[in-house]
C-alpha cells in the first residue's frame, strides 16, 4: 500500500502483546482479529473480490536464448544457424560455466560466422541499469532492464559459507499483497527461463572477477552463487512453467550450471494447485510457503490469494511436499506490528503446524521492512522474541531471519522499481 503520507495503524482496537501482555487463553470473540488500520483498503476487483492478476499481460516477448531451450533444442537451433550440433555442448560451457556471452571470449569456436552464431543463442536479456551496495560491499542490489523496458532487480548476499541470491520471477507481481512495494504496483509481466536465468549468470560473472565484498580478501577462487531464493519480484508459481526450466537449468550438472536443488529455494503466497504440481516434479528444492498469518480472517486480507486457498489447504499442500519430497518446508512469517504478531497468533501457528506432524517444518519469522509511505511496519523487538519463543516452546524449530538488505530495500517485499530506477533507466539505452 502506497500513501502521500505516512500513516501509522491506529491503536484503538489493537491490543499488543508480549512479555507479560500475552492473554493466550482468552476466547475468540477478545482477540484482535483484523486491526483497524486506517488507510487499508484492499483492492477489488469488479465484482468485489480481492484483485489478483494470474495472467500475464501480452508484451512483446523477449528474444528466446540458449536458457530458454532444452539441449535437443539447442543443438538443432546451433544447425540452424549453420554449425554443427556439437557446438551447443561448447556455448553451454561458455555461457553456464564461464559467466560469458561475448562471443570474442569464445576462441575455440571458428571465428567464421560466431557473431552470428552467438547473437542467434546468447542475445542480451539484461542490460545493468544500477548497482548499489551495502554491508562493506557484501550485498549488492543490480536493478536490470529486460528488453521491453520493464524494470526488475536482484539482490547477491554473502554470507559465511555461502552465497545467496534473490531472484525475481516476474516483473512487478499480480498477488496485490498490501505490505509489499512490488504487489502495489501490479504484475508488468511473466519473465523467461532465460531472464531468470541469466540473473544468476550475471552475478557469478560478477563473483568470478572479484566483485562481491572485500577485494583486498584472498581466497575467493572459484566462488560462485550457492544458493537461490525465489523471493524478489513476483510469485514465482504463478509463472511456473517458466521458473520450473529456469530450475532444470540452474540444476542440470551436464547442460547447466550444476548447482545443488537442496539450495534454491521456491517460495509462494499458497497457490495450492501448483504446489501439488511442484510435489510431483522430481526436482527436491527447498519449498518455503509465505504464509503470514495462521488465521483466515487474517489471512484473506494480507494474502489475498487466501480468497482461493485457505490456510489450512496451503498448510495441507505443504505438509504433503515434506511426505513427497522428505524436504523439511520453510514457513515464512514477516512479523507487522500490531497485524499479525500477536502471542496467540504465534500459539494458532503452533497448533496447526503441529497437527499436521512433527519435524516437517521450520518457521522463519522476518521482521517487515517498511515500505517507504507505507503504514506497514516490523513489530518490537520484544514480540518478535515473544513470537519465535512461543513457536519454539511449542515445538516448531523458529528462527528470526535476519534482514540483510534493508538499507538498500533489496529485503523481501522491497523490490519494487521507483520513479528514481525509472528515470534511471530511461538514460540506458536497451541492449
Ligand atoms: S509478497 Fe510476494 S506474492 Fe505478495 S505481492 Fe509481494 S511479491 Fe507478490
Amino acid at each position: 500500500m502506497t500513501e502521500s503520507t505516512p500513516a501509522r495503524p491506529t491503536d484503538t482496537a489493537v491490543r499488543r502483546t508480549g512479555p507479560g501482555r500475552s492473554e493466550p487463553g482468552r476466547s475468540e470473540a477478545g482477540r484482535q482479529v483484523r486491526p483497524a488500520t486506517e488507510g487499508w483498503s484492499q483492492k477489488k476487483d469488479a465484482e468485489g473480490r480481492p484483485m489478483l492478476q494470474f495472467a500475464s499481460p501480452k508484451r512483446g516477448k523477449p528474444p528466446v536464448h540458449l536458457a530458454d531451450l532444452t539441449p535437443e533444442q539447442r543443438v538443432e537451433k546451433v544447425k540452424e544457424l549453420g554449425m554443427p550440433g556439437f557446438r551447443a555442448k561448447q556455448i553451454e560451457k561458455h555461457y553456464f560455466r564461464h559467466f560469458t556471452s561475448d562471443a570474442a571470449e569464445m576462441t575455440d569456436l571458428p571465428a567464421a560466422g560466431r557473431d552470428e552464431l552467438i547473437a542467434g543463442l546468447l542475445p542480451p536479456l539484461l542490460t545493468e541499469v544500477r548497482r548499489l551496495e551495502t554491508d562493506r560491499g557484501d550485498t549488492i542490489k543490480f536493478l536490470w532492464k529486460l528488453h521491453d523496458g520493464a524494470l526488475v532487480e536482484s539482490v547477491l548476499m554473502r554470507y559465511t559459507g555461502r552465497i545467496t541470491l534473490c531472484v525475481s520471477s516476474q516483473a512487478g507481481c499480480g498477488m496485490n499483497c498490501p505490505f509489499c512495494a512490488t504487489g502495489q504496483a501490479g504484475l508488468t509481466r511473466n519473465m523467461s527461463a532465460a531472464e531468470i536465468v541469466e540473473q544468476v549468470v550475471r552475478a557469478n560473472r560478477l563473483i568470478a572477477d572479484g566483485g562481491l565484498g572485500d577485494p583486498r580478501k584472498v581466497g575467493h577462487e572459484g566462488e560462485r552463487v550457492t544458493n537461490i531464493v525465489f523471493m524478489g519480484m513476483g510469485e514465482p508459481l504463478a509463472n511456473y512453467a517458466r521458473v520450473m526450466q529456469a530450475v532444470r537449468t540452474m540444476v542440470d550438472k551436464d547442460h547447466g550450471i550444476g548447482m545443488s536443488a537442496r539450495g534454491i529455494t521456491v517460495s509462494t503466497v499458497g497457490l495450492v494447485p501448483a504446489i501439488q504440481k511442484l510435489t510431483k516434479e522430481d526436482i527436491p528444492v527447498t519449498f518455503a510457503l509465505s504464509l503470514h498469518a495462521p488465521d483466515d480472517q487474517l489471512r484473506d486480507e494480507l494474502i489475498p490469494v487466501n480468497s482461493r486457498w485457505k490456510v489450512d489447504e496451503a498448510l495441507d499442500a505443504a505438509r504433503a511436499y515434506f511426505d513427497t519430497t522428505g524436504r523439511r518446508v520453510s514457513i515464512e512469517y514477516a512479523l507487522i506490528k500490531d497485524m499479525n504478531d500477536h502471542a496467540w497468533r504465534a500459539d494458532l501457528l503452533a497448533e496447526k503446524l503441529n497437527a499436521r506432524g512433527k519435524g516437517w517444518v521450520h518457521v522463519n519469522p522476518i521482521p517487515l521492512n517498511p515500505t517507504p509511505g507505507s503504514i506497514w511496519t516490523s513489530s518490537e523487538p520484544d514480540v518478535q522474541n515473544e513470537f519465535v519463543r512461543r513457536l519454539n516452546e511449542a515445538g516448531i524449530p523458529t528462527t528470526l531471519r535476519d534482514t540483510r538488505g534493508k538499507e538498500i530495500d533489496g529485503a523481501c517485499g522491497q523490490l519494487v522499481a521507483t520513479e528514481d530506477d525509472q528515470r534511471a533507466a530511461d538514460t540506458v539505452p536497451t541492449a
